[in-house]
């Protein structure tokens, strides 16, 4: 059996989330994410309280390329042998971070509340101080944690190169931001991709899974229901959309006014409706026009 220290990473920067990041136990002790930068003296601290040392860490694995996950990554190479492992797709895109951020022509014409959002992200990235990974992960691979294998799969959506751990044997996964205990997880319109989220969600539901640990929450075990909940979530956004739309085209922000209701936090509800209209219209369900510099959407 996996022996498994969540460790809760609460930032001081208000805007910033907190995380878990996880301790497998071993004689090689494994990490799972390394959280913020900025939180790995509080790391530190947490694994001299459960008898670790982070000099001990000989390998993170990280789910994906956001900084709540990796952004520890050089501090503790500095102080450790641990080496970094992560997805293929996640390896440029955390070795440079600004890859990550869309360029400003990519931004040109987006509506205001998505680019202020994009900028300020920006701001935080340009700090932070990046890691070579050592090993490149791809789906299917295997990783050896002591008697037991840790499965890689490839759930792309919320990140490009988001995997989760899956050690088949005692059915837990590792569900980086796949899953949340609460809501449904962020997938960032410009970075992200709702359609390949929802494919790599319904990917999880056929799996046998009794323990999921989630990087935002806690630990769940009524897995398919909580995987099945999100999926509704998005499926009746989806829904909405398109019955609005029935009756006729809509301008952008009326659009997110209607499916929301006016609830919400604008960047939120923005950038879902933009996620989920882009999906649309990869499928050749709706069109998106600028009118008078406002963003009509019709069906096609
Ligand atoms: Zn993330
Ligand atoms: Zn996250």
């Amino acid at each position: 059996m996996l022996k498994v220290y969540r460790i809760l990473l609460e930032p001081n920067l208000q805007i910033l989330q907190s995380v878990n990041v996880f301790l497998i136990e071993g004689e090689e002790p494994i990490l799972i994410d390394s959280g913020y930068q900025e939180s790995v003296g509080q790391l530190s601290i947490k694994l001299d309280e459960i008898g670790f040392k982070l000099r001990d860490i000989s390998m993170i694995i990280n789910t994906h390329e956001h900084l709540d996950h990796f952004g520890g990554n050089a501090v503790i190479k500095e102080t450790s042998r641990a080496k970094v492992a992560a997805h293929e797709l996640a390896i440029p895109l955390m070795e440079d971070m600004r890859k990550q951020l869309p360029s400003e022509k990519h931004l040109k014409g987006l509506p205001d509340v998505i680019v202020e959002y994009a900028r300020m992200r920006s701001s935080i990235y340009e700090n932070l101080k990046t890691a070579k990974v050592d090993v490149k992960l791809k789906e299917g691979d295997f990783i050896k944690v002591g008697d037991l294998f840790l499965e890689v799969l490839h759930t792309p959506g919320h990140a490009p190169g988001h995997i989760c751990l899956y050690e088949r044997e005692n059915r837990i996964l590792f569900a980086g931001d796949m899953i949340t205990e609460k809501g449904t997880p962020f997938v960032d319109c410009l970075h992200g991709n709702i359609g390949n989220f929802i494919k790599s969600l319904e990917r999880l539901h056929t799996l046998e899974i009794d323990r999921a640990f989630l990087s935002h929450g806690g630990e769940i075990t009524e897995v398919r229901e909580r995987i099945g909940e999100i999926l509704q979530r998005e499926l009746v956004i989806e829904q909405k959309l398109l019955e609005i739309l029935k009756n006729g085209e809509k301008e952008f922000s009326e659009l997110v006014e209607e499916v929301y209701g006016g609830k919400g936090f604008p960047y939120f509800t923005y950038n879902s409706v933009l996620a989920h209209l882009l999906k649309l219209r990869d499928e050749n369900l709706l069109k998106v026009e600028k009118k008078a510099g406002k963003f009509v959407i019709s069906l096609l």
